[in-house]
C-alpha cells in the first residue's frame, strides 16, 4: 500500500489538472488522487489514468489527507462552507490556491482550527515551469510544510513565504509575471519586424532568446544585472539598446507596474 498522502482536489479545471499532471509524470499514484468537480463527464479522461473522482465534494474530503482547493475564487466561500462539517470532522490540510482569499477567511468559513496554506501558482505551471509562493497558518506542520512542497512543486518551484502580505508581492512578481514577459516578447515582435524581418522569423527569435535568457540565468550563479554587463561590450550594438531603455525609464516603469499589481492584489484580499 502507497504511503503517500491521499489528495482531493475541489475543482478540476486548469489549475488543478496542470498539479495533478505533474504529481503523476513525477510517479505519485493515480490511486491517492481524489479529482472533485460539478460534471463527472468532465473527468472521464482523470479516471482513465486510474484517479478516483466524484462530484461530491464531502466524499473526497473524507478521503483524503490534503484538500485542494482550487476553484474559483467567487465560489470558494459556498463551496468551503459546503464541505465545513467534513473538514471539522477529518482535519486535512487545506491547500488554496485561490487569488486573494485569507487563510483567516478560509478558516472561518471552514468552521475555524484548520491548517491552511495559501499558494500563488503561475501559469507557466501548465508546463511544468510554474513559480509559486505558499504561506502557511500556524496550525500547518512541519510534516505537511513537506506535503506541501512535495504537492506544488510537481509543476515547478515553490517557495515559502513569512508572512501572508508578502503573497501581494508574489503575485507582482510571479502571479502576473508572465504577462509581463508576454508584453515583452509582443512589444520585441513588432520592433522586429519594423526592423524588416518577417513576423514569424521576429517571433520565434523572440521566444527563443527569452527562452535562452532565462535559461542562462537559471544556470548562473551570478546575478541577472552581472549577466547583462557581460554581454554589454562598451560601445557595442546591446549598449546602445541598453541605454536607450534606461534613459526612458523602462526600470522605473516595471517598479511602477509591479507595485499596482501588489496594491490591487492587497485591496482584493
Ligand atoms: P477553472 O475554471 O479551469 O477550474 C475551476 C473548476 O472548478 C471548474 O472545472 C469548475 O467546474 C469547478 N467547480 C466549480 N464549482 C465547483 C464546485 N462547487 N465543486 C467542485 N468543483 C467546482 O479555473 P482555474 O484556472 O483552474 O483556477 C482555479 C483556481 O486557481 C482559481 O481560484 C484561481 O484563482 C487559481 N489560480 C489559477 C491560475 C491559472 O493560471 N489558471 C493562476 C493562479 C491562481
Amino acid at each position: 500500500m502507497s504511503t503517500q498522502p491521499t489528495l482531493a482536489f475541489i475543482g478540476a479545471g486548469n489549475m488543478a489538472r496542470a498539479i495533478m499532471g505533474g504529481l503523476i509524470s513525477n510517479g505519485y499514484p493515480a490511486a491517492n488522487i481524489w479529482a472533485c468537480d460539478t460534471e463527472q463527464d468532465k473527468m472521464a479522461d482523470l479516471q482513465q489514468q486510474g484517479l478516483n473522482t466524484t462530484t461530491d465534494n464531502n466524499a473526497a474530503v473524507a478521503a483524503a489527507d490534503i484538500v485542494i482547493l482550487a476553484v474559483k475564487p467567487q465560489v470558494l466561500k459556498s463551496v468551503a462552507m459546503d464541505m465545513a462539517a467534513s473538514v471539522q470532522q477529518h482535519k486535512p490540510l487545506l491547500i488554496s490556491v485561490a487569488a486573494g482569499i485569507l487563510c483567516n477567511s478560509l478558516e472561518q468559513w471552514l468552521g475555524g482550527d484548520i491548517p491552511v496554506v495559501r499558494c500563488m501558482p503561475n501559469t507557466p505551471a501548465l508546463v511544468k515551469q510554474g513559480a509559486s509562493g505558499l504561506y502557511a497558518n500556524n496550525r500547518v506542520s512541519d510534516l505537511q510544510r513537506s506535503q506541501t512542497e512535495q504537492v506544488m512543486t510537481a509543476t515547478g518551484i515553490a517557495l515559502w513565504v513569512e508572512n501572508e502580505a508578502q503573497l501581494d508581492a508574489v503575485t507582482a512578481v510571479s502571479g502576473s509575471g508572465p504577462a509581463y514577459y508576454f508584453l515583452m516578447m509582443e512589444a520585441m515582435v513588432a520592433a522586429g519586424e519594423k526592423l524588416g524581418l518577417s513576423r514569424e522569423v521576429a517571433q520565434q527569435l523572440t521566444i527563443q532568446t527569452a527562452l535562452g535568457a532565462a535559461e542562462m540565468a537559471r544556470q548562473s550563479d551570478v546575478e541577472p544585472a552581472e549577466l547583462r554587463r557581460r554581454v554589454t561590450s562598451p560601445k557595442g550594438t546591446t549598449e546602445q539598446a541598453i541605454l536607450t531603455f534606461i534613459d526612458q525609464g523602462l526600470p522605473e516603469i516595471i517598479a511602477n507596474g509591479m507595485q499596482a499589481c501588489s496594491d490591487r492584489s492587497a485591496a482584493l484580499a
